[in-house]
């Protein structure tokens, strides 16, 4: 059986006596748990996201290059593959992440209608 929280209605563990998501009593006659969670936003790893940014420009803009450089625009449908990071990283649950994946997204697709434009002339 589980004990359900009667404040925030999280289904707790049958050996919980205070509500894992609030802190709330599950069990009668138990005072509140005063206790307060600090929770720091975690730190970015720079590398990962200066990753993410070569990457995510590598794959936009590849139409842009191939075309421009090797005259060969069949690259333009690769550069939808650069949609892929940015969009992973707005599900992230780190703020900083999340403004650095719209920052990509505009990259992305300011390279993918690059690349589409090029193609199509
Ligand atoms: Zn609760």
């Amino acid at each position: 059986m589980t004990r359900f929280c009667k404040n925030c209605g999280y289904e707790n563990k049958d050996e919980y006596d205070y509500c894992a998501k609030c802190g709330n009593p599950l069990v009668e006659g138990l005072k509140p748990k005063q206790v307060f969670v600090y929770q720091k936003e975690p730190q970015l790893n720079k590398k990962a996201v200066l990753a993410a940014y070569i990457i995510t420009i590598f794959l936009s803009w590849s139409g842009v290059v191939s075309t421009l450089f090797f005259k060969n625009n069949s690259m333009a449908t690769f550069a939808f593959f650069g949609f892929f990071m940015p969009f992973y990283l707005l599900q992230a649950p780190v703020r900083k992440l999340k403004m650095h994946a719209i920052i990509l997204l505009v990259i992305s697709f300011v390279g993918v209608g690059l690349s589409f434009y090029l193609m199509l002339h």
